[in-house]
């Protein structure tokens, strides 16, 4: 089935508002799920509402809190969250840094204890269009899901990290991944009856490699979101051993250093820690060449050959770019056990479906 943006962000704003969350916030959530959704990252889009549901009954996410500053010198800020929702203390935390940047040219902001901070692209989207370069590194304390290289253990989370580079016309170059072979909501996805996962997302206790979704959540109620510590086996890092480290450093440098926890086992709540830098772009670019060599370099990347004939070199960010203008035309497709939950999720506050 296809749901037009617009309704469907005003369904799911009303059931955070109904939830507890003031209206500001609501909307914030609703729309940030949503333009997930937009971008192709459904993985990261509604299907988190009964998630995000769960952790609010339980206490675990905290509605309407602001970020309090842990302490402040020019060129670094260190912010707690405070459990918020990532929906109002990330972009909180991203507008302190920009405007820091704007102020010495660079900043670098730690972020602790922010709730899910979801498509952590939007970020970095957020500080192009303001003509900064920024880079976010992300863990995610409590939620541990991914091997490290070599082990079939879980050990760590599934770590994102984002670059984003501005270009000219408010056009933007976006590099956003988790360092898992795929996202945990891509899983989530596939076991909601949704795309298939890639072979060697998953490896089990045995140490075989699968895409069997099972291995992350156990054998789940449909009707129930399933929990991801139920599986016997883990997810994998993407990229093997590079991806591994890459996933490392991020736990070290989004949690360890920012004060927020590297990922283990003993959290009682699940949330994100984030080292975000962000950088002026007018204070390097001294003889306004950057735009143009940006332009030209992406050019000389996409005139590479594709692999197949009716093929096409992408840069990062196009993809959600171009699947942003078709879902806006054509609605967003939900396959109907995702749908199922979201409805009993809006039903378990009094919500009914439009
Ligand atoms: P992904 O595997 O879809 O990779 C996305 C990146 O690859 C994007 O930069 C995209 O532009 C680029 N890309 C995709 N196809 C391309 C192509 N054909 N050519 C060139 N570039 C291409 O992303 P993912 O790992 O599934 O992550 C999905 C989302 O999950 C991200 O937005 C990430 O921030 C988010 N995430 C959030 C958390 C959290 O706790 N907040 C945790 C993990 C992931």
């Amino acid at each position: 089935m296809h749901i037009q943006a617009d309704g469907l962000t005003d369904y799911i704003c009303e059931i955070f508002n109904a939830a507890g969350c003031s209206p500001a916030e609501s909307r914030r959530i609703a729309e940030n799920l949503v333009d997930a959704n937009l971008t192709g990252h459904d993985s990261h889009g509604v299907i988190r509402t009964p998630r995000y549901l769960k952790w609010l009954t339980e206490e675990k996410l905290l509605p309407d809190r602001d970020i309090s500053v842990v302490s402040e010198s020019d060129g670094l800020l260190i912010l707690d969250g405070n459990y918020g929702f990532g929906q109002t203390v990330g972009p909180l935390a991203v507008e302190r840094g920009i405007a820091k940047a704007r102020a010495h040219g660079v900043a670098i902001v730690a972020l602790r204890h922010a709730g899910h901070l979801g498509r952590v692209g939007a970020f970095a989207e957020t500080a192009a269009a303001h003509n900064q370069v920024s880079i976010h590194f992300v863990n995610v304390a409590g939620s541990v899901l991914v091997a490290p290289f070599g082990g079939t253990d879980r050990r760590m989370s599934t770590a994102p990290v984002a670059i984003g580079m501005p270009a000219h016309d408010g056009e933007h170059v976006i590099l956003d991944f988790a360092t898992s072979l795929v996202a945990e909501g891509k899983i989530l996805v596939a076991a909601k009856g949704g795309k298939k996962l890639p072979d060697g997302s998953l490896v089990g206790p045995d140490g075989e490699m699968s895409a069997d979704p099972t291995l992350l959540y156990g054998e789940a109620d449909p009707a129930v979101t399933p929990d991801d510590r139920r599986g016997p086996g883990a997810m994998t890092a993407m990229g093997a051993h590079k991806g591994s480290g890459l996933a490392l450093m991020c736990e070290l440098l989004a949690g360890a250093l920012t004060g927020s926890g590297a990922t283990g086992p003993d959290y009682p709540r699940v949330y994100n820690g984030m080292l975000s830098i962000y950088m002026a772009v007018d204070r390097f670019d001294t003889d306004d060449a950057y735009a143009d060599e940006l332009k030209r370099f992406i050019t000389y990347v996409k005139s590479s050959n594709p692999v197949t004939p009716d093929g096409e070199v992408l840069v990062p960010g196009e993809p959600e770019q171009r699947t942003r203008e078709q879902r806006l035309k054509e609605g967003l497709p939900f396959a109907d056990d995702a749908w199922a939950v979201i409805v009993s999720a809006g039903e378990s506050v009094g919500v009914k479906a439009p």
